[in-house]
């Protein structure tokens, strides 16, 4: 069977359009037919060299949602269910050890130091080719954990679950106290913002407080948010007094940097009560350091500070249950659709911001 794929086999050249042939694959894969590929900002600086893991010639795109074409031998998804022909899946896009440290001691598997990761840096160069899902079909390895999804989800809608939204859920995961009653500022309103904002929310949260600048992005999760700061309309100084008036002047118990941008905890760290929790979540490829003041901005507030790396199979599955009861939110969020051979245009759409989700569609 031949497939096509959009390919990046130079850094900041356009993507080619190549085709690869599969042929026998091991026993436990399952060849998946693309149905949905999210255009996560990060493709954009992968594109461009930025993301320290990635070779080339690799075929980009790490959230997908797909239709099952074959399963070589026998497989079973997360739930125990046999994986069949015409089975719509998601995935973990991370493939782990099961053997270091990490993977077997600290139960933290996703900060596992050999994870392997579909479309960012799996190489497209060896058989069987197809490791990113900016393709028409998808090579699931023997290793892969897949989740089998009812039909009645919408591809294009669920497959922000597979970065974003598991990334979101591992933030959330990583706090040590309920949410229930907390004030929690979010810093950003791209797709991991808001559905951080959502899943907050539903989480119990009594106020959240979304910052961003872009008034159709603060639109969307409009239901789930207390209160939107347009960061082009209120100056930092006139944020921060609108966060200590909502709570009583201490600072919101939860910030979340979800921006992608490390100047971003400049401001988070006044936004914070004594004893609160930071958690940095968007910042994604290495970037420029900040002044950090470690007297005033963490030991004399007593603040933790929980950076968030990517995801693991259980925020995968939070992630999936959090859109299926939210579905018209994250319906919303889809913006812009492109066909495969489009997928340049889609970066460029993603880079310059006009899209608040851009999905690469295959039907
Ligand atoms: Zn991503
Ligand atoms: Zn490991």
């Amino acid at each position: 069977m031949k497939f096509k794929a959009m390919v990046l086999e130079a850094f900041k050249e356009p993507l080619q359009m190549r085709e690869f042939e599969i042929n026998e694959l091991p026993e436990g894969s399952v060849l998946v037919r693309t149905l949905a590929s999210g255009v996560c900002g990060s493709d954009v600086h992968i594109a461009k060299g930025e993301d320290p893991r990635t070779p080339v010639p690799i075929i980009l795109g790490h959230e997908g949602v797909g239709e099952v074409i074959e399963v070589v031998g026998e497989k079973k998804d997360i739930n125990n269910d046999p994986i069949r022909p015409k089975d719509r899946v998601i995935w973990n896009r991370g493939i782990v050890c099961r053997k270091c440290y990490w993977c077997t001691v600290a139960k933290q598997p996703h900060l596992c130091p050999n994870r392997k990761v579909y479309g960012i840096n799996m190489s497209c160069k060896d058989y069987p080719h197809l490791l990113g899902c900016y393709s028409e079909a998808i090579v699931l390895l023997p290793e892969v954990e897949v989740l089998k999804l009812s039909h009645d989800m919408d591809p294009s809608t669920v497959v922000i679950a597979s970065c974003s939204g598991a990334t979101a859920m591992n933030a959330l995961d990583s706090l040590t106290e309920p949410l229930v009653g907390k004030t929690v500022v979010v810093q950003g309103v791209g797709p991991l913002g808001i559905f951080i904002a959502v899943a907050v929310k539903s989480l119990g949260a009594s106020t959240v407080i979304v910052i961003g600048g872009s008034p159709e992005r603060l639109n969307v999760a409009k239901d789930f948010v207390d209160v939107s700061l347009n960061r082009r309309e209120l100056s930092e100084e006139e944020r921060r007094r609108r966060v200590l008036e909502i709570t009583h002047n201490r600072g919101a118990d939860i910030v979340i940097e979800a921006t992608g941008d490390s100047r971003a905890l400049l401001e988070g760290f006044n936004l914070l009560r004594r004893g609160g929790t930071y958690l940095v979540a968007g910042v994604a490829v290495p970037q420029q350091p900040i002044p950090f003041f470690v007297y005033e901005n963490l030991v004399l507030k007593g603040i933790t500070i929980q950076g968030v790396w990517v995801s693991d199979t259980r925020h995968l599955i939070q992630a999936v249950n959090v859109v299926s009861s939210h579905s018209k939110v994250f319906e919303k969020l889809v913006t812009h659709r492109f066909r495969l051979e489009q997928a340049n245009e889609a970066l460029k759409c993603v880079e310059e911001r006009k899209a608040l989700k851009a999905v690469i569609c295959f039907e």
